[in-house]
């Protein structure tokens, strides 16, 4: 946790991604006025809002200069500027990542049983870490 707190703070896909995951589990709401004011609401508070913007928000995060929160996150995947979509996944893989464990990092995995005796490749793009042989989860994990 050290780590995170000497490191600067920049808005990378990776760090959106798991904004935007704490904004859905932490239940972030986006209010709009209608002079098109927008307000996200606090995921530890119950009675707390905060103006939101793409670039800007008032809660902690915001104030300290950090560019990503999830009160912005909530708020790009509603207007859909969210960063996190556009790039190819396997860019953000490092070379020395964790392996995939449901295939074994080969990113295709068998897909079941043979109905066609003829046609024995049965193999399909592994749905776990998208064929990229990987463990995502464990890379998102260390990125936020
Ligand atoms: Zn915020
Ligand atoms: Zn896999």
């Amino acid at each position: 946790m050290n780590q995170t707190m000497t490191r600067t703070r920049q808005a990378t896909p990776e760090r959106w991604a798991s904004a935007l995951d704490r904004a859905l589990h932490g239940g972030v709401e986006i209010l709009t006025t209608r002079d098109g004011a927008r307000f996200a609401t606090s995921t530890s508070q119950l009675d707390l809002l905060y103006r939101v913007t793409e670039t800007t928000c008032e809660c902690a995060a915001g104030l300290a200069g950090d560019p990503v929160c999830c009160h912005r996150a909530a708020l790009r995947d509603i207007l859909g500027t969210l960063p996190v979509m556009t790039l190819r996944i396997d860019e953000f893989i490092p070379a020395d990542a964790p392996k995939c464990s449901w295939c074994f990092g080969k990113g295709e995995r068998w897909a079941g049983s043979v109905d066609d005796e003829r046609n024995p490749q049965r193999f399909i793009t592994c749905p776990e870490c998208q064929g990229t042989g990987a463990n995502l989860d464990a890379i998102i994990r260390v990125a936020a």
